[in-house]
C-alpha cells in the first residue's frame, strides 16, 4: 500500500481521505504525462518549469527536498537532465521509486547524433510515436505503488495512448501542407531531430551544427549562405534557448524570425494560445508545428 509520508495539509477535494501519490517530475513534459495518467489520484510538483533548460539545470537545496519528499520521482532519462543524474541516482539506491519515462524504449529507434558524443539523442517527445512509449512506464510506477487504482491508470494510459495517435496523424496532415524540399528547420539547438525524422523536415541547428547537417555548414556565416541557397523563407528561436544568435542569423540572412517554438519546455499550464494550452504536451506539438507551417508556407 502507499505510505503517504508528506506533511501536507488534508486534500480538500476529496471527500474519502484519500492520500494522493505525491509525483515529482523534472521537466513539464514529464508532468503532463503523469497528471494525464494519473488522473485525480496525483499530484505533481515540478523541478522545471517554462523556459528552463534542462541540459544545464542544477538542482537547488529546494529541488532536492521536492525530490525527497516525493513518493515516486519520473523524469526523461537519455541524460537529458544531465545535472540531476546523481542526485536521481542516490534517491533511487535509497529505496525510492524513481523512473525515466525512456528507460524501455526499443533503442533502435533512438538517434545517436554526432554532436551527442555517443549518446542518444534525448529529444523524443517531438516524435509523437516515440513519446508514446513512455506511457507504460507511467502506467506500470503508479500501478505498482498504488495497486488499488491500477484499473485507472491502465485505461487513462490507453486514452492518452489514443490522444497521442491522433495528435501523430494530425501533424503528418500539417507537415504535408509544405512541400517535402521547402521542409527546412533552423533553430537554435538541436533539439529537433526526431521531429524532421518523424515529419519529414531537413533540420539545422546552430548549436552542432557542424555534425548535424552537411559538412562545411560549420559557422554562422555558412548557415547565412545556407539560408539564401535554399531559399529558406523563415528561421526559429527557440523559448530555452538565448535568441540573440538566431535573430542576427535572420538579419544577415535578410529573412524572417518565424516564431517562438517550444523545445526542452513547454509553456505555463493554463497558458492559452486560441484553444491551445501551451503548457499541454498537445498544446506544445500543435503550436510548434503550426508555427513553422505558417512561416514556411
Ligand atoms: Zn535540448
Amino acid at each position: 500500500m502507499l505510505a503517504c509520508n508528506w506533511d501536507a495539509a488534508p486534500d480538500e477535494n476529496q471527500d474519502s481521505g484519500e492520500h494522493k501519490i505525491k509525483i515529482t517530475t523534472t521537466v513539464n513534459m514529464v508532468s503532463d504525462l503523469v497528471r494525464q495518467i494519473g488522473g485525480e489520484h496525483v499530484e505533481v510538483v515540478e523541478i522545471m518549469g517554462p523556459g528552463v533548460d534542462p541540459h544545464l539545470y542544477k538542482a537547488s537545496a529546494n529541488d532536492v527536498a521536492k525530490l525527497q519528499k516525493a513518493d515516486v520521482i519520473f523524469h526523461v532519462g537519455l541524460l537529458l537532465e544531465g545535472k540531476l543524474e546523481e542526485v536521481l541516482g542516490k534517491l533511487k539506491a535509497g529505496g525510492k521509486p524513481v523512473y525515466a519515462v525512456t528507460e524501455n524504449i526499443d533503442t533502435t529507434r533512438l538517434l545517436k547524433p554526432d554532436e551527442f558524443e555517443g549518446h542518444f539523442d534525448p529529444h523524443i517527445w517531438f516524435e509523437v510515436p516515440l513519446w508514446k512509449e513512455t506511457i507504460d512506464v507511467v502506467v506500470a510506477g503508479l500501478s505498482q505503488l498504488d495497486p488499488d487504482h491500477k484499473t485507472d491508470y491502465k485505461a487513462n494510459g490507453n486514452s492518452t495512448k489514443a490522444r497521442m495517435d491522433e495528435l501523430h496523424q494530425w501533424a503528418e496532415t500539417k507537415g504535408a501542407e509544405i512541400p517535402l524540399d521547402k521542409r527546412i528547420l533552423v533553430t537554435s539547438h538541436d533539439a529537433y531531430n526526431y521531429f524532421g525524422r518523424a515529419y519529414g523536415f531537413k533540420v539545422v541547428g546552430l548549436q552542432g551544427i557542424s555534425t548535424v547537417s552537411e559538412a562545411g555548414l560549420a559557422d554562422r556565416t555558412k548557415l547565412v549562405d545556407f539560408i539564401k541557397l535554399q531559399k529558406v523563407k523563415a528561421i526559429f528561436v527557440e523559448t530555452t534557448v538565448n535568441p540573440e544568435a538566431i535573430k542576427a542569423i535572420a538579419a544577415d540572412a535578410g529573412v524572417k524570425v518565424g516564431g517562438e517554438l517550444f523545445s526542452d519546455a513547454m509553456g505555463e499550464r493554463g497558458q492559452m494560445e486560441g484553444k491551445l494550452d501551451l503548457g499541454t504536451y498537445e498544446g506544445m506539438i500543435r503550436h510548434n508545428l503550426t508555427t513553422i507551417v505558417n512561416a514556411l508556407r
